[in-house]
């Protein structure tokens, strides 16, 4: 018996998909125990856009802790916070014409998503809140009452009250406008809807399946929280830090949501890090209403800082992120077209694309045969039917190409046996 076995909960997920001991990693690879080196597509689910122990960033956060930088400070002023501030006012905020207040919660994306739904009831002054079908915020009791996924719900517990659920951008086909059904439900006094405080998305859903809101859906929805009065709560948490082509995932749109989370891929770096963006006007929050030890990692300020001045300076990743995005999509078509029996579909946007294989069952096997093959990467979806492939944004096309040919590959291989399973 293995030390994990022995000691680990049975709570483990990853590690089940790929039974090895990891012990380096570099860029867009990491490295066994024995040495083996795999591609990783799937980037600590998002949290890895600019890689393993990226050599901008480690640099930065090597000088900082060589100068005895503050590590843990609570929420005081810190000099590396100031310039997290500054350069996340002067990079990414202003040059969209955007303006927000930054709250530093406890470092995980749901503990952002527990202040942004706390901040729009306390604002609005009602509990309930929307959420939509297929999103995915968090397991802690808030941010997984408006989670759709049963299997996450089911670890709560208790009741999961508050929220109302309703159909995403296409849940019911393209045909079928689902803001103009809630915008129904909200006129509607005898709807059995009850007002909401807020409504909270994703712009492109990562856990649910990678579905896409389409631009037309997001503006529609904010005009709907305008019309009602509702704060728009946008989850960035996984779509957000380049992961679609762009900073925030919902820029295309041109919407200006009311309350934004951020987290994952924010620390750049793979450390601990979440951020509640607010309208100034909506920040009525009381000194320590919403408290936590580990609110602002010092350490994430720096190697944030540091990315947002190396990579969001100029348009230069952002181009490479649409040029890569083509190279996935032009390649996954052609995985679909030569599976052609079985109903492949694509999904998702930007960096953030997937194959539905239909079933769980095909995609998981796909994923093993890949892992066979090298590559790490895994599945979601509401029946775990899409794999997903998640590179780091700043993978070489050399590295992407060669991981798309040994996903390619895998899907060959699995579908020869599917086939042969069939026949016999
Ligand atoms: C991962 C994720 C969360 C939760 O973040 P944790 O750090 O795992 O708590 C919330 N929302 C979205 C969209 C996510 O992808």
């Amino acid at each position: 018996m293995n030390i994990f076995n022995e000691m680990e909960s049975e709570v483990q997920s990853y590690a089940r998909s790929f039974p090895v001991v990891f012990n380096k990693a570099k860029d867009c690879y990491l490295y066994g125990e024995d040495g083996k080196q795999y591609i990783d597509f799937l980037s600590g689910a998002g949290s890895l856009n600019y890689g393993h122990n990226n050599d901008h960033l480690k640099q930065a956060l090597l000088d900082y802790i060589s100068e005895d930088g503050i590590t843990h400070g609570l929420d005081m002023h810190s000099s590396a916070k100031a310039r997290f501030l500054e350069v996340f006012r002067d990079k990414i905020l202003t040059p969209r014409d955007m303006e927000y207040v930054l709250q530093f919660t406890g470092p995980t994306g749901t503990n952002a998503v527990e202040a942004a739904l706390k901040i729009a009831r306390k604002v609005t002054g009602r509990n309930n809140v929307i959420s939509f079908t297929n999103g995915f915020h968090g397991c802690s009791l808030g941010a997984v009452a408006a989670t759709g996924n049963q299997h996450h719900r089911g670890g709560a517990g208790v009741s999961l009250s508050d929220v109302d659920r309703m159909p995403f951008c296409g849940y019911y086909g393209r045909d079928v406008d689902t803001v103009k059904m809630i915008d129904k439900l909200l006129s509607d006094p005898s709807s059995g809807i009850d007002k909401p405080a807020c409504a909270i998305v994703e712009a492109v859903q990562g856990e649910g399946g990678l579905n896409v809101a389409t631009t037309e859906w997001l503006q529609a929805l904010e005009k709907l929280c305008k019309k009602h009065e509702i704060l728009l709560i946008l989850d960035d948490i996984q779509a957000g830090c380049g992961r679609t082509g762009t900073f925030f995932s919902f820029e295309p749109a041109g919407i200006k949501p009311d309350i934004v989370t951020l987290s994952k891929s924010l620390s750049a770096y793979g450390l601990p890090f979440a951020v509640v963006m607010i309208k100034p006007d909506l920040d009525i929050w009381e000194p320590g209403e919403h408290n936590g030890t580990f609110r602002g990692n010092n350490h994430a300020f720096v190697t944030a800082t540091a990315a947002i001045e190396h990579y969001w300076s100029d348009d230069k990743l952002e181009n490479e992120i649409k040029a890569k995005a083509q190279l996935v999509t032009q390649r996954f078509k052609k995985i679909i077209e030569a599976n052609g029996e079985l109903t492949l579909r694509l999904k998702g946007r930007g960096l953030m694309q997937g194959i539905d294989c239909g079933t769980g069952e095909l995609a998981s096997k796909v994923c093993a045969q890949a892992f066979e093959h090298g590559v790490v990467i895994e599945t979601s979806g509401n029946h775990s039917q899409i794999v997903k492939c998640f590179c780091p944004l700043t993978i070489s096309e050399e590295a992407l190409t060669d991981g798309l040919n040994k996903l390619e590959q895998s899907f060959a291989e699995v579908f020869a046996q599917e086939k042969l399973k069939k026949a016999s």
